[in-house]
């Protein structure tokens, strides 16, 4: 798409720090620096979100995300978090689909795990409202 900030920096029109790049997907450090290694991962086929990302996309983003992290294992990391928000309500404001990627190490400080509101519902009526046929 032609004014999308993410689908430009895939056809490298607009700079980004470019760490892994494929035929499909791309891997670049976000630009907000609010954690060391934060990147962001995205098909280069524009696609609004995890909700209409058909499953072939998604399975190219998955690979990336899996080399992106063995690499940060490889850089001194121990582990990652993965982090999507998919529709604005979930709170994505770039609406091209990105996983969020942070590289963790023990004691880094980080808090990476949102403080919830909690739910009086009880957990019966959310199953007979969630479950799958
Ligand atoms: P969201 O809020 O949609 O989950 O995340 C969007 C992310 O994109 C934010 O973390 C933001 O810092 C990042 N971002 C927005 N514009 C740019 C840009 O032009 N370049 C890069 N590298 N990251 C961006
Ligand atoms: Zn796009």
């Amino acid at each position: 798409m032609e004014s999308c900030i993410f689908c430009r920096i895939a056809r490298h029109e607009t700079p980004a720090y470019m760490i892994a790049e494929d035929a499909d997907t791309c891997c670049f450090l976000d630009i907000a620096m609010d954690a060391e290694g934060h990147m962001l991962i995205i098909p280069k086929k524009h696609v609004s979100s995890l909700l209409d990302c058909d499953e072939e996309t998604l399975g190219h983003v998955l690979q990336m995300v899996k080399r992106v992290a063995d690499h940060c294992t490889r850089c001194g990391y121990g582990g990652v978090n993965l982090l999507n928000a998919s529709g604005t309500c979930a709170g994505q404001s770039v609406p091209h689909f990105h996983m969020h990627l942070l590289p963790r190490k023990s004691g880094d400080g980080m808090d990476t795990w949102p403080t919830l509101p909690g739910t009086s519902t009880p957990l019966l009526d959310v199953y007979n409202k969630l479950k799958m046929e």
